[in-house]
């Protein structure tokens, strides 16, 4: 255990299933440990717990917050008494502050993309962003580039099971910001290499390219790949995926997926405490 348990330490942890694979509680107990923070945090499997119970009990403990991950993101918002804009736009929970005793909603996944483009010197206002995927963390990234100032943004899927969520995405981003989104069909090859070149930033946020699947890459064409361009995954098994592979033959500038991470995790811990995490340290120790 990386902090000295006291008679005054506060209790914080992740709830979800499964979460024995979680890099939180390493990332978090010695962003305390190095800044002095007499905070704990663990992790809580959800497979067999009542969901209302078991925030009720957090309530009654006190404790300062904590991180909801698959499959509670969502039912866990019925439990809460309020939410941040990106929270309630997502209609998704990663990030629960408790300000004396209300439990206030966030989510930070998005913003952990934003600050990771951030961090390669991009700024999200400068282009058009071209978002692969539709899913639960693609959504969290849409409406955060949005809010943070993306003036387009081309969200591209297959047309499945995320499609119509896709659809109410752009339609809520277009209503709600002042960023202009639209919706491609990934199949539609002309329409993906339109969008791709307009666009200075390609984001791949669906599963293709994720271990064990890794030699599958979600552009079919690598000459969309213009060497201007910042091409970023947010899939970290494999660290360096095909499409990095393929961008960075291509020229390109690239980050994978750790970057975000890393940052929505440092995102949650300013929501909690207001403080800056110590990125580099942790990164060194942990997201290597
Ligand atoms: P979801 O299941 O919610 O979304 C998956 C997305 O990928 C959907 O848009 C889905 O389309 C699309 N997709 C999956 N398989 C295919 C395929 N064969 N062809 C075309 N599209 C496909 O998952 P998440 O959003 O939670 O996660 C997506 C990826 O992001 C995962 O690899 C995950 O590990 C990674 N991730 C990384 C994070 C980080 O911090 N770096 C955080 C969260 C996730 P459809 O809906 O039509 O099936």
């Amino acid at each position: 255990m990386s902090t000295q348990i006291t008679g005054r330490t506060r209790l914080g942890g992740l709830l979800g299933s499964p979460v024995g694979h979680s890099l939180s509680p390493l990332m978090y107990n010695e962003t305390f440990r190095l800044l002095g923070i007499d905070w704990v945090y663990l992790c809580f499997d959800t497979k067999h717990a009542d969901l209302k119970s078991l925030v009720g009990g957090l309530r009654e403990m006190d404790v300062f917050g904590f991180n909801i991950t698959m499959p509670d993101k969502e039912r866990i918002m019925e439990h809460l008494d309020g939410f941040s804009e990106a929270a309630r736009m997502i209609g998704a929970v990663n990030t629960v502050k408790n300000e004396n005793g209300k439990l206030i909603g966030h989510n930070t996944d998005g913003a952990g993309y934003t600050r990771s483009a951030a961090e390669q010197g991009y700024d999200i206002r400068s282009g058009a962003m071209t978002l692969l995927g539709a899913g639960g963390a693609a959504s969290s990234i849409a409406v955060q580039a949005a809010l943070d100032g993306v003036p387009v943004l081309h969200i591209v899927n297959r047309k499945g099971r995320s499609w119509k969520h896709a659809e109410q995405i752009v339609d809520l981003i277009n209503r709600n910001t002042s960023c202009r989104a639209d919706l491609t069909d990934l199949s539609d090859l002309t329409a993906l290499r339109r969008c791709i070149e307009e666009s200075s930033l390609l984001t791949n946020a669906t599963s293709i390219g994720m271990a064990p699947a890794a030699d599958a890459s979600p552009i079919p064409d690598n000459s969309m790949l213009r060497p201007e361009m910042l091409v970023s995954d947010i899939i970290y098994n494999p660290r360096r995926t095909k499409l990095l592979e393929d961008a960075g033959r291509a020229g390109c500038r690239t980050f994978n997926g750790m970057y975000m991470l890393l940052h929505q995790g440092a995102a949650a811990f300013q929501i909690w405490t207001g403080l800056d995490m110590p990125v580099e340290e942790i990164r060194k120790k942990y997201f290597v």
